[in-house]
């Protein structure tokens, strides 16, 4: 009978005790699974960072270096190919762009139907694959594609536009898929995926590989499709179709003519495995507590109900253990269920890329822009000398130009004579003498100095203290020609020495516009020479006379003044040719268009009329003037001796009828009519004599 009461104690506390224990193993785990997961959590808010910072460095660049492209692309596509005469100056022309541009592997010129026309370097590239993607070409946009089948290369490409605006092909350039990607010396770690994705969703490029990337995404569109959503969003972490977790970011890139996005992931497999373990262990630990404390709850509410009455002690016991019971249930719920709180540290310090890198990346990024710059500065030249007439509009964009690249230099534009023959065509900055420029340029083209010439001068008078300048002498070469040279000087040394090469390289891209510049003002010279001048004497044509009237007639009314007419004939010229031959009558026409071009005033315009007739516009002459000025010219060609083939000939006679607005007519095609009637008279009253309307009957 003594036993059982203490028998019945011992039954009663085991349970007790049991359950506190449970309820102390629960609080236990979760504790320890708590502080387990706060490492992984810390470590993917750190890679989340990274994540995010990494893809918009790269997106920066890649943006950059499309709008780099689209206007390097703009420039060359502003060439005229046939300009360009011939296949190996066109290869020149775009190994020397490839020299100064190392992002890329080749340039080229296509024609529409895909056909290479010309690159830097021999092109491997099938020519149906390029006419797919110049199909898609529109016009003053940069398409960009994946090059081959395989992830080796990608196509960026722009229209090639004709002076006259048509498409007459592309210019393409070849950037290798890792170089686009990311800048080289910069390490990625293996666990980085990036991907670039087109407007469609198609893959452009992808790191480390493009098979890589589609053993990953099993190319599932709902997923591809969820990465482009990301754009807008933080990094994320998604379970690819492979089944691995990974960071997912997304990042617009524009410059190309649709835009582009740019994926970057990144594994987080061990950290999301370890996360969820502690996760599952915290949440382990919370049932065993709340088993341990609802067990500890039901004999404490039996016992209370058995000896409540009695014992105030236990009540309050009841009560704290009840109370201690919910806060713990409390806290530990909310331990369970609380966010993962991501750190939002902005300091990159896990390793995954250097700060170096990051500098790196940084100030190639600011050289790229500078290089942008440039080129839509050089683009502007081109556009502004294509509307150039004349050598000295070409002078003055070029020394523009020139100096906003050197803004501290002096320079000359010097345009070839003759042979081994200059003039300045134009100087700036520091006035240098003319005969000191066209020595040196003499000197550097006979020796063929150029394109860069080194020149240390002493440039103060007392030879101390003596400062190093450098001049660079940059032949103006196009078709296989010298046209002329162009001279920059007092180029620092010092300022310049470790970008010599790029310095050179925009002066040759000046020098090379300059020249495509100056021979197209020439021939548009020449072509205005050939639409106004008579091949045989150099005198005005016909047509030139009659547009000359018509300007001279709206002057002559709005000033109230005169413009004299001569008509001139030569006598017996048809007697002429068959006594001495055609080819003397020749010489004697143009003996006396020269004569006329040296006799007449500088306003005088001599045209050539057609056959052996010419016609002289005098501005601003009466008849008088015009008639008296008639009778000189009849003389001067009435002692002009006529020289054929070493043979002096027998000298010729005119014939001039002469007229002038408004007094022999209201209009000058009335006049013309009135001259050529007076000269009909001429003839009729004997010839070698002038004649003008008061003459006639
Ligand atoms: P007139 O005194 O009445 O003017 O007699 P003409 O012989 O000068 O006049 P006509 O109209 O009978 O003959 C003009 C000749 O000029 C005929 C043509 O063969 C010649 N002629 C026209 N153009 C040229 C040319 O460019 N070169 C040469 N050599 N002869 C030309
Ligand atoms: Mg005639
Ligand atoms: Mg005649």
């Amino acid at each position: 009978m003594s036993k059982s009461p203490s028998i019945s104690h011992q039954v009663t506390n085991y349970p007790i005790l049991a359950l506190i224990f449970l309820a102390f193993a629960g609080i236990m785990l979760s504790k320890t699974a708590w502080q387990g997961s706060t490492e992984p959590r810390q470590q993917l808010g750190k890679t989340q960072v990274e994540v995010a910072s990494l893809a918009e460095s790269i997106a920066e660049r890649q943006t950059t270096l499309l709008t780099e492209s689209r206007h390097l692309l703009k420039v060359l596509g502003g060439v005229t190919v046939s300009d360009l005469h011939g296949t190996w100056n066109c290869d020149a022309l775009l190994s020397r762009q490839l020299e100064s541009f190392p992002e890329y592997d080749n340039l080229a010129f296509a024609s529409s139907d895909g056909l290479i026309r010309c690159s830097a370097l021999p092109w491997q590239q099938s020519t149906e694959q390029i006419a797919q993607q110049l199909a898609l070409n529109a016009p003053n946009s940069l398409s960009i594609s994946s090059m081959y089948l395989t992830d080796n290369s990608l196509l960026l490409s722009a229209s090639n536009i004709a002076p006259s605006g048509q498409k007459v092909g592309s210019v393409l350039a070849q950037i290798s898929a890792n170089r686009f990607l990311h800048p080289a010396g910069v390490r990625l770690p293996s666990n980085i995926q990036i991907a670039i994705l087109n407007h469609n969703g198609n893959l452009v490029a992808a790191y480390p590989s493009q098979t890589n990337w589609n053993s990953i995404t099993h190319k599932d569109n709902s997923f591809i499709e969820a990465l482009i959503n990301l754009k807008n969003e933080n990094a994320t972490a998604l379970k690819a179709p492979d089944g691995v977790t990974r960071l997912y970011t997304a990042k617009a890139v524009h410059g190309a003519s649709h835009e582009l996005t740019l994926i970057v992931g990144q594994t987080v497999e061990n950290e999301a495995n370890t996360l969820t373990t502690n996760n599952n262990l915290a949440f382990g630990g919370v049932i065993l507590t709340s088993l341990g404390m609802s067990g500890l709850l039901a004999v404490f509410i039996s016992m209370l109900l058995l000896r409540l009455k009695n014992n105030r002690l236990l009540l309050l016991k009841t009560y704290l253990s009840l109370n201690n019971f919910l806060t713990y249930t409390r806290q530990y719920f909310s331990l369970f269920f609380a966010k993962v709180a991501m750190p939002q540290n902005n300091e990159s310090n896990s390793g995954l890329i250097r700060q170096s890198d990051y500098d790196s990346l940084k100030q190639s990024l600011a050289i790229q822009e500078e290089h942008s710059r440039h080129i839509e500065r050089l683009d502007q030249l081109s556009q502004s000398l294509q509307s150039c007439v004349s050598n000295a509009d070409v002078a003055s964009a070029v020394a523009l130009c020139t100096k906003y690249f050197f803004p501290v230099s002096s320079g000359a534009l010097l345009l070839k004579t003759g042979s081994n023959k200059a003039g300045v065509l134009l100087k700036w900055g520091n006035n240098i003498e003319d005969a000191l420029l066209i020595k040196d340029y003499q000197n550097i083209l006979q020796n063929r100095l150029y394109p860069a010439v080194e020149v240390h001068t002493a440039t103060n008078a007392a030879q101390l203290p003596i400062r190093l300048t450098k001049s660079l002498w940059i032949p103006l070469i196009t078709h296989n020609e010298i046209l002329g040279a162009l001279h920059i000087t007092e180029l620092d040394v010092l300022e310049h020495k470790n970008r010599q090469e790029y310095f050179h390289w925009l002066a040759n891209s000046i020098a090379e516009r300059a020249a495509i510049a100056l021979r197209s003002a020439k021939q548009q010279q020449k072509l205005r020479f050939k639409a106004t001048r008579d091949v045989l004497t150099g005198l005005y044509n016909r047509r030139f006379m009659e547009e000359t009237l018509i300007i001279e007639e709206r002057r002559a009314l709005r000033r109230g003044s005169h413009i004299g007419i001569m008509m001139l004939d030569v006598d017996h010229f048809k007697h002429y040719n068959d006594t001495y031959g055609h080819d003397a009558g020749d010489t004697l026409l143009r003996t006396v268009g020269e004569l006329l071009r040296k006799t007449v005033r500088k306003c005088d315009i001599p045209c050539r009329y057609g056959g052996e007739e010419f016609v002289i516009i005098l501005p601003g002459a009466d008849l008088k003037d015009t008639s008296q000025r008639a009778e000189m010219l009849r003389m001067a060609i009435e002692k002009l001796s006529i020289q054929h083939n070493g043979q002096a000939l027998a000298g010729v006679t005119v014939s001039i009828g002469a007229a002038s607005f408004p007094q022999n007519g209201d209009a000058w095609q009335s006049v013309l009519k009135t001259a050529d009637q007076a000269l009909y008279q001429a003839k009729h009253a004997g010839r070698n004599r002038i004649a003008e309307p008061a003459c006639l009957p």
